[in-house]
């Protein structure tokens, strides 16, 4: 006999429970995330809510579940998510006997052959989400584990870490049989935490920096300087073109400002005393929050992790901020170089982001000021880039701008 194949994917939100109010609000986002993701893949399978959790019917192209699977484990929202099969509540006023005789217990002892390896260790979860307790999960637990062994070559249970866990829940009208848990994201659905513009050079650690506020709900809009003008197709295939794509996943839809710094170059005029960078860095920060302003996010992100490199120091950090009109979000401050790598590989950015990427930063001086104050700063500034202003609005304003959904180009 062969193994019943899934009917429907079950979602459990993640941290809708602290947003009280705002909860059915929440899912109703979320379950329209997942559709518009799966109707993106070409699946029409309904979404619904019930009882707190979301379901996914799967009403046909079958073969295409793990499709699904893998495209559900880029939502920001879902805590976890798993594929089942759903039979009809028949244990209620039943015997034992009639319990492990019917669809349900003839599914589960399926499900446990086909999932068998020689030498593991299994267990059965029983989850009862009934008003009243006709039912003891205990009791079922002990049923069904030990009709598993009676009748399948299973050798033994493990309650405390098995190696495949069979689970089933039981609802009024309905019972679901899974073995496959997955993790989801977690976080908070996109858009449902406001927008912010995130600072992306091709590096680690910035499209660490946009996931993480993408992951608490935000909105992203990415912004990246380039050393020089770049024309609207090329720059979809530069290493940030391709990283902003790629963020695109977990945002749902996502939109990549490339600013030319040129003029601010020319207006340095190549003096090198160090102060270079910093002045740099401010004019990137001035320039995000005038894109802030005109795209109607309010804060900017950047992957500054504290004391990583020289413009980096608590002291630089600080004359940063003395310029800045918006407030600046760091989710990696406080993280290792090797933490925020294996982030980056988890989400899939790390292959490209070490890819040799030459149009960026050519400013960066041999010794960038690892103490620079907010007042000479200014005095810089005021001497050798006086129409800051202006220069803001042209470097926008040259800007190309890509979009992109759910991973691929849009628009
Ligand atoms: P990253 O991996 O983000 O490049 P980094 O260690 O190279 O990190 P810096 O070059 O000092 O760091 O930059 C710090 C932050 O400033 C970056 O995380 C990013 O948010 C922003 N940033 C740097 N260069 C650019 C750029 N060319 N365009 C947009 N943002 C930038
Ligand atoms: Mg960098």
């Amino acid at each position: 006999m062969t193994c019943n194949p899934p009917n429907l994917i079950a979602v459990n939100g993640a941290d809708l429970v602290l947003k009280g109010r705002n909860r059915a609000q929440f899912e109703s986002r979320l379950r329209q995330q997942i559709a518009g993701r799966l109707k993106h893949l070409g699946l029409h399978w309904p979404v619904r809510r019930v009882s707190g959790r979301i379901i996914v019917d799967i009403t046909g192209e079958r073969e295409r579940l793990d499709e699904a699977l893998a495209a559900l484990g880029e939502i920001p929202g879902i805590a976890s998510y798993f594929p089942a099969v759903a039979f009809p509540a028949e244990w209620a006023a039943t015997s034992e006997q009639d319990l492990l005789g019917g669809t349900l217990g003839r599914a589960l002892l399926e499900l446990a052959r086909h999932e068998h390896r020689p030498g593991a260790r299994f267990a059965v979860r029983v989850v009862r989400h009934l008003p009243d307790a006709t039912v003891s999960t205990q009791s079922l637990e002990r049923l069904w584990g030990a009709a598993i062994l009676e009748q399948t070559d299973w050798e033994g249970v493990d309650l405390s870490r098995p190696d495949c866990t069979f689970h089933i829940a039981l609802y009024p009208d309905q019972a679901l049989l899974y073995s496959h848990k997955m993790k989801g994201v977690g976080g908070l659905p996109a858009g449902s935490s406001g927008r912010v513009v995130s600072l992306l050079s091709g590096g680690i650690d910035s499209p660490v920096a946009a996931y993480l506020m993408a992951r608490r709900g935000c909105a992203v809009e990415c912004l990246h300087f380039s050393a020089s003008y770049v024309d609207r197709d090329r720059a979809a295939d530069t290493p940030v073109g391709k990283l902003a794509r790629h963020l695109s996943r977990y945002t749902q839809s996502l939109t990549l400002h490339v600013a030319p710094y040129v003029p601010f170059d020319l207006a340095l005029a190549g003096k090198q005393d160090g102060y270079e960078l910093m002045l740099f860095r401010r004019f990137m920060l001035r320039t995000a929050a005038a894109l802030a302003r005109r795209r109607r996010a309010a804060a900017l992100v950047t992957g500054d992790s504290l004391s990583q490199v020289a413009s980096q120091t608590l002291d630089n950090l600080v004359a940063l901020d003395a310029a800045a009109t918006l407030p600046i979000f760091r989710p990696l401050i406080g993280l290792n170089k090797q933490e925020i790598i294996s982030w980056a590989r988890s989400i899939g950015t790390y292959e490209t982001s070490i890819e040799p990427y030459k149009d960026c930063c050519a400013l960066i001086g041999r010794r960038p000021k690892t103490r620079a104050h907010a007042d000479r700063l200014d005095a810089l500034e005021a001497e050798r880039v006086p129409e800051h202003e202006r220069l803001v609005d042209t470097v926008l304003d040259e800007s190309v701008t890509l979009k992109f959904e759910f991973g691929e180009p849009a628009g």
